[in-house]
Order: C-alpha cells, then sequence, then structure tokens
C-alpha cells in the first residue's frame, strides 16, 4: 500500500492511498485499501490516517476512522496509531509473528506518528521545516 495524507497551508487536510493488494490473493479480494475508514479515512476537523498491511485486519476495526477517532479524544497521532494497532493485536486469531499492520497519522496541527505490528515500517515526510531536505525518512520502532 502507498498511503498518503497532508495538510495544506489552509489547515485543509486530505488523503489517498493505493495497494497492489496481496499475493495469492483470492479472487475478487478487496483489501481495505478502497474501503473508506479501513484503509483511509480523513476528517478535516480531526485528522487523517492510512493503513497498510493484512487490509482484512484493518477492516475488521475500521482502522484508520478509529485511528482518527482516538486523535479526535485528544490522543497524538503516535498513540492513536499503536492504540489500534493494539486493538489488532489483542483480536487477530493470527499468528502475529506472521502478521504486519501499520497506521499512520496526522491531525489538524501537524503533528504526526506511525505505528507498527512490526519495525522496519519507514514513512516519508516532507514539510516546510525540511524543505531543504525534502524528505525525511523516520524509521519507527
Ligand atoms: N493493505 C493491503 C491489502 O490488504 C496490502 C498492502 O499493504 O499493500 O490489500
Amino acid at each position: 500500500t502507498i498511503g498518503m495524507i497532508a495538510l495544506d497551508a489552509q489547515g485543509n487536510l486530505s488523503g489517498a492511498c493505493t495497494t497492489s493488494g496481496m499475493a495469492y490473493k483470492m479472487r475478487g479480494r478487496i483489501g481495505d485499501s478502497p474501503i473508506i475508514g479501513a484503509g483511509l479515512y480523513v476528517d478535516n476537523e480531526v485528522g487523517a490516517a492510512t493503513a497498510t498491511g493484512t487490509g482484512e485486519e484493518v477492516i475488521r476495526i475500521c482502522g484508520s476512522h478509529l485511528v482518527v477517532e482516538f486523535m479526535r479524544q485528544g490522543y497524538s497521532p503516535e498513540i492513536a496509531c499503536k492504540k489500534a494497532v493494539e486493538r489488532i493485536m489483542r483480536k487477530s486469531s493470527k499468528d502475529l509473528k506472521d502478521l504486519q499492520v501499520g497506521f499512520l497519522a496526522i491531525n489538524k496541527y501537524g503533528d504526526f506518528g506511525a505505528y507498527a505490528i512490526h519495525d522496519q515500517f519507514d514513512y516519508a515526510v516532507y514539510s516546510h521545516e525540511h524543505a531543504n531536505r525534502k524528505f525525511m525518512s523516520k524509521h519507527i520502532l
């Protein structure tokens, strides 16, 4: 999945995501990416979130919507992502070592964060503050 979330100079949030799906997927399977609230959710009053990983697990908890709702309750983007990941870890019947799900979020104030079940989850950030470097790569643990 490629998920992108943005806050513009006027304070408006937006998001987009795309996916190649899963290897050996069942015919007709749709993942979380095309489902609003699962792979992507934007509420211009609160924040935006996107997901990557095993789509079925993300769909089950309405993952990106859940992350935005946690931010609405006052949690930082990173903690909101972490709480959604923890819900998946608690509910999933899969062996967690075989499962990867990650969320990326930004709030109305431009704070951003991410969290995933396993490390090796990188994302890139562009902002005016980092304009001389163009992109900052974040590696979360
Ligand atoms: N979330 C995608 C899916 O389940 C997989 C991916 O991360 O690309 O279709």
